[in-house]
């Protein structure tokens, strides 16, 4: 594609990890970029899978790196967990990972549990402190039936200095090996994300770009819903058969240079 139009795109979601920042470093022209299509009228989200942090928090973070947001203009899975099917009826679940989704829990009214016996619902969210223990428990949990939720399928976090770190999907796949439980997920790539997001933040999908590095989480995702779509970068997790991006850039750069020609 050799020319992009702003044209029809009214609002942008922005993917965090990999694509806004770097273990909390802003990526290279973020800021500009934002500011850019803010100036042109454009609206702009972010949507992360990053599942041990609030909206409320993430919106701290981002202006902290240098982009002005609030928290409304964020969203993460733990901005809608309670909201999943798997969770209408107030299941006992059994968490792996931060006090952060406790909490949400909690003020949901989900009841949490530490037997694995009493859990209908494992929830899986990346935790630095899980130990072999928790994963047992989880795998005893869905050894008597419980349901598997992940609040994301990715198998690579982006950190500091090019280093990527186990993600959510990693551990949730050490879980189906060793249960047979396949996931259901929070997060993007699922549909309920996307739906949600575009219910939350007010937004059609016809008009609105997602822009990502991952082609399985952000552009498959995406574009499922009807979202035009942007990589950055080489594609985090490896080459997706048959997702294709509408537009891919190797950096926010470069899409600055094509959205908003000088
Ligand atoms: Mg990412």
């Amino acid at each position: 594609m050799n020319t992009v139009a702003l044209d029809g795109v009214r609002q942008f979601m922005f993917d965090l990890d990999g694509c806004i920042w770097y273990g909390g470093l802003p990526a290279p022209g973020a800021s500009a970029l934002i500011s850019a299509l803010r100036t042109a009228g454009r609206g702009v989200f972010f949507l992360t899978n990053v599942s041990g942090a609030t909206a409320s928090a993430l919106s701290v973070r981002l202006n902290e790196a240098g982009i002005q947001t609030n928290p409304e203009a964020v969203m993460g899975p733990l901005s809608v967990l309670p909201r999943h099917p798997r969770l209408r009826d107030r299941p006992p679940v059994l968490v792996l990972g931060t006090d952060a989704v406790r909490t949400v829990l909690k003020q949901a009214n989900v009841p949490v549990v530490t037997d694995p016996m009493a859990a209908r619902v494992v929830i899986v969210g990346r935790d630095p402190r899980m130990t072999y223990g928790d994963l047992a428990a989880a795998v005893r949990a869905l050894d008597q039936g419980a349901a598997l939720l992940a609040l994301n399928l990715d198998r690579r976090v982006p950190s500091a200095n090019g280093v990527s770190v186990p993600g959510v999907g990693a551990i949730v796949a050490a879980l189906t090996a060793a249960s047979g439980t396949e996931p259901e997920v929070v997060g993007k790539p699922s549909a309920f994300f996307f739906t949600e997001a575009i219910r939350h933040f007010g937004i059609h999908a016809s008009e609105t770009m997602m822009v990502g590095d991952s082609l399985d989480s952000d552009v498959a995702g995406g574009a499922r819903v009807g979202l035009r779509t942007v990589l950055v970068g080489a594609g985090v997790g490896g080459p997706q058969p048959g997702v294709h991006p509408d537009l891919h850039v190797q950096d926010l750069d470069e899409l600055h240079r094509l959205l908003i020609p000088d």
